[in-house]
């Protein structure tokens, strides 16, 4: 005998039964698709931003989370679920993309680039694209770093030869130097 599924919902809905649900079934209840930009709506409870929230284990953790771990598995420590859609009641799993606290920050920023939040796709495409190249120089930056030791750190800081010089000998940048000796960067050495 099948459940009709009229009751399954009610079920699902109701509090008492709640937490006996798979997370899965009880986030399935929850939602509404959209069907002009695809995005999967939360009807349930929401945060003050917009992002929907389930209980999970005694926990409460946002929905879009919710939906990452049921269609994509595993959340790794210290990384973040964001929004392609800039809609925070989205839980599409389609919507989502996965990131550092870094990235994540950065793709905030330069989708404030937009008086309007982006709505088209070629908005949102410029926004990731901004996105991936703030990403790769600052990975740039690191890796120009670690081409220096902290003895080559103190050393340069010592030299009174000229800028160019000094960088053409390491072979990085001669704005490395300059930083390296106004003390913007290795602030510790
Ligand atoms: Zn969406």
């Amino acid at each position: 005998m099948t459940t009709p599924i009229n009751d399954l919902i009610a079920r699902l809905t109701d509090k008492k039964t709640w937490k006996q649900y798979p997370l899965k079934r009880r986030f399935v209840s929850k939602l509404k698709i959209n069907s002009t930009n695809s995005c999967w709506e939360w009807l349930g409870s929401r945060l003050q931003r917009g992002y929907g929230r389930i209980g999970l284990n005694g926990k409460m953790i946002t929905a879009h989370r919710a939906s990452w771990l049921i269609y994509r598995g595993e959340i790794p420590r210290g990384k973040f679920v964001c929004h392609k859609c800039d809609n925070p009641p989205c839980v599409n799993p389609d919507h989502l993309f996965i990131t550092t606290h870094k990235e994540n920050m950065m793709d905030m920023v330069s989708k404030q680039r937009w008086s309007k939040k982006p709505k088209t796709a070629k908005q949102i495409e410029s926004a990731r694209k901004l996105m991936m190249k703030l990403s790769q120089s600052q990975r740039g930056k690191k890796k120009a770093w670690s081409k220096l030791n902290k003895f080559q750190v103190l050393k340069i800081r010592a030299s009174n030869e000229v800028q160019k010089k000094i960088a053409q000998r390491y072979g990085v940048a001669q704005t490395l130097i300059s930083q390296i000796k106004s003390g913007k960067i290795w602030k510790e050495i």
